[in-house]
């Protein structure tokens, strides 16, 4: 069970997830058998628990802060963080002794933290390592406290870190991936002997260790990582995301008031949603669950009664669903290369990809016709400005002629396996979008067929996306 920031973000809500949550599932192995025991009748539960919600973004603040030689800021944003820990320690636990020992390891990380923060401040130096190291505290902070709520309730619990764990990566700060094999050796040991004690162990997400033993982290949002990593290693039955939504849904619900929850979908279908806004899940964090099959369900702490969505192999729920959800990305920019000498001319592409891939932009669609007059692009729109630099200074007036920009686009995306081999899905997705008059600019469909993308001027992307809803009735999907 993964935790995400918002649901451990004070008192209350980490008592809740203690008690309410973990605590209960642990037991629930219990029901069937009234006579059973032993802590082998009941569910072995492995706690994955992020940073409190807004930690890691002011940690980040911290960094820049330290670059820009601004002490009082950085002084301030990291009391905040201190005040915030030290209040949930001295209030989490009923047993004295526990308010004790909480407070007191919240104590050492936070010298700790404080130690390295006057290294970086000195130095006025932050290092792709001590950056990591640095952001680690948001989850190496909360881990103990969800600790101490579980033992607080009679549950056996022991905190550890990413790399305690045994999560080993390389040494790609800020955005590692984990040697496998290592770290399921090292995870299975460690973590399986605990829960054989009964012990459920209360995780750091995000955070691993290089092989060297530098703390690494795994990229934002990758405590969904850090819980599928692990639950690859010990091959866990599932892996729940316990989050502040109901689950992956048809549309964004600010967007369409009666989007739906949806029930169950394939990893395939999940990536595609996780890539086209759909913001819940850490990119690469199916990777590690996809062979062997464990499915993932996305559960809302605030909202007990409602069984999330389970993303799995092969779903059942949606037999004859072409389409399952649609989704725009925002705040993005169309980018639109021409020139003749492109034409016919083998490796421009990669010219092209290559200059923005240096300057770290990260493409979101592509797409050239076949007359190769023009190449078109989508970026985000922080990215504009580096991308069309980067453009002019190595290729313009060579490679390529002309540079046109339209900054104000957005990127409807339709998601569904049931498109791959129906016809007429794309005829009926455009009709539906003329119809509301909107036009399209550009169109993308990879051959996998699970998506099929277009892009539009922004200030029609909330009625494209109410369009196509309508158009295939995902409001009654659940019906
Ligand atoms: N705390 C990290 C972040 O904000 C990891 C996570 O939340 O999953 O990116
Ligand atoms: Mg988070």
């Amino acid at each position: 069970m993964k935790f995400g920031g918002n649901a451990v973000a004070d008192v209350e809500r980490i008592r809740h997830v203690a008690r309410d949550i973990v605590k209960k599932a642990k037991e629930k192995g219990n029901d069937d058998d009234k006579h059973a025991t032993t802590s082998t009748d009941s569910n072995h539960i492995v706690v994955v628990v992020s940073a409190i919600k807004g930690v890691t973004d002011d940690l980040i603040k911290i960094c820049d802060s330290i670059i820009g030689g601004q002490s009082s800021r950085v002084y301030s944003i990291m009391h905040n963080i201190e005040e915030r820990h030290r209040s949930i320690a001295s209030n989490l636990c009923s047993k004295g002794s526990y308010t004790n020992e909480l407070t007191s390891i919240v104590d050492i990380l936070i010298k700790e933290m404080n130690d390295l923060l006057k290294g970086m401040m000195l130095l006025n130096e932050v290092t792709p390592r001590s950056r990591d190291y640095l952001l680690s505290f948001g989850e190496r902070l909360i881990a103990p406290m969800l600790c101490y709520a579980l033992k607080d309730v009679g549950v056996e619990a022991e905190h550890l870190t990413g790399k305690d764990a045994g999560i080993i990566t390389d040494s790609n700060y800020g955005d590692a991936r984990p040697l496998m094999d290592t770290t399921r050796l090292r995870v299975r040991h460690k973590i399986l002997s605990m829960l054989e004690h009964g012990t459920v162990p209360v995780v750091t997400g995000f955070i691993g260790s290089d092989q060297h033993g530098n703390i690494t982290t795994l990229g934002r949002g990758g405590s969904d990582y850090t819980a599928t990593i692990i639950a690859s290693c010990i091959d866990a039955d599932e892996v729940m995301l316990w989050t502040d939504v109901d689950g992956l849904m048809t549309a964004d619900p600010k967007i369409v008031k009666d989007a739906q929850v949806l029930r169950e979908v394939s990893y395939a279908e999940a990536m595609e949603m996780a890539l086209f806004g759909a913001k819940y899940l850490h990119p690469r964090a199916l990777e590690p669950i996809l062979d062997k099959g464990i499915p993932i369900r996305i559960r809302n702490v605030f909202n007990l009664e409602c069984q999330g969505t389970t993303i799995m192999k092969s779903p059942t729920a949606y037999p004859s669903k072409i389409v399952k959800a649609v989704t725009a990305i925002r705040n993005v920019s169309l980018i639109d290369v021409r020139g003749s000498s492109m034409v016919g001319s083998p490796g421009t592409a990669g010219r092209i990809f290559n200059v923005l891939g240096e300057n770290r932009i990260n493409i979101i669609m592509i797409s050239q016709g076949p007359s190769e007059a023009s190449i078109s692009m989508v970026v985000r729109k922080s990215d504009l400005d580096k991308a069309v630099n980067a453009l002019e200074l190595n290729l313009l007036g060579r490679l390529i002629k002309s540079i046109d920009v339209t900054d104000d686009v957005a990127i409807i995306a339709v998601v569904g396996a049931g498109m791959r081999g129906t016809k007429g899905v794309a005829a009926r997705v455009f009709k539906a979008v003329a119809d509301r008059g909107i036009n399209v600019i550009m169109i993308a469909q990879g051959s996998s067929e699970l998506n099929l993308a277009f892009v539009v001027e922004d200030r029609y992307a909330e009625d494209a996306v109410k369009a196509l809803h309508d158009e295939f009735e995902l409001d009654r999907i659940n019906q």
